[in-house]
């Protein structure tokens, strides 16, 4: 990608295009995720614990329904998610998030959206899809690490849309400008979460400085 090509696509991304998260936490386990020295096992504990963080990010927009308890000494108003939550990752690489999040939503339905990119028209083709019923009653998250070309975060977008999914936000670990600005043409209201956004997307369709193939890593698979 020519660099006047890539400023153009920064300028059409919204400022307010992309949440990150500003946490020293958070860009201390980016930092174990971008080492190239980082071992599988290590690297799936970082997705985790970050996608983890994330969660908490996504979650600050959700509804909440007050329910009168107890304590051991006093009645107290507390707090129960209005809607059940739905995790979608896109295989494979967002299993990692989904794993990591699920603690925090131990009732979350999963969903999974399987995508090749066809090697003739570069475009992601569908070869697996089974999605949670009641998809509109749900907070849904889309997962992918990372936010590359954003054409097969647009494609699982749309899939999940098509099921019924009103309330979806999309949770990466690394999005770039041009994944960004793709993903914002397709669904400019779909919210991105990320932990950070790096400058560049290589010819290869790598986020650089990124953190290599995160499926690979994730799984060993080098
Ligand atoms: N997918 C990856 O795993 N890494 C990238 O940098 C881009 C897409």
């Amino acid at each position: 990608m020519t660099k006047g090509f890539a400023r153009a696509i920064i300028r059409s991304m919204r400022s307010d295009a992309v949440r990150t998260l500003d946490h020293p936490l958070a860009a201390a386990q980016l930092s174990v995720l971008r080492a190239k020295a980082t071992p599988p096992n290590e690297f799936r504990a970082a997705l985790q614990q970050l996608s983890l963080l994330l969660l908490v990010e996504a979650a600050r927009s959700w509804e909440t329904q007050t329910l009168a308890q107890e304590s051991p000494l006093k009645a107290f108003a507390g707090s129960v998610l209005s809607r059940p939550v739905a995790l979608v990752p896109i295989l494979r690489a967002g299993l990692g998030m989904q794993e990591g999040m699920m603690p925090l939503v131990p009732t979350a339905s999963t969903g999974h959206v399987g995508l090749y990119r066809d090697p003739k028209t570069l475009r992601p083709v569908q070869y697996y899809c089974r999605l949670p019923a009641h998809l509109a009653e749900r907070e849904v998250l889309v997962l992918d690490p990372m936010l590359a070309t954003g054409q097969s975060a647009a494609e699982a977008v749309t899939l999940v849309k098509g099921a019924g999914a009103r309330r979806l936000q999309f949770v990466c670990v690394l999005a770039c400008p041009p994944g960004v600005a793709e993903l914002q043409r397709a669904h400019p209201e779909v919210p991105i979460i990320a932990a950070a956004v790096d400058p560049e997307l290589n010819d290869a369709g790598y986020i650089v400085p990124g953190l290599g193939d995160a499926g690979d890593r994730y799984f060993g698979t080098l």
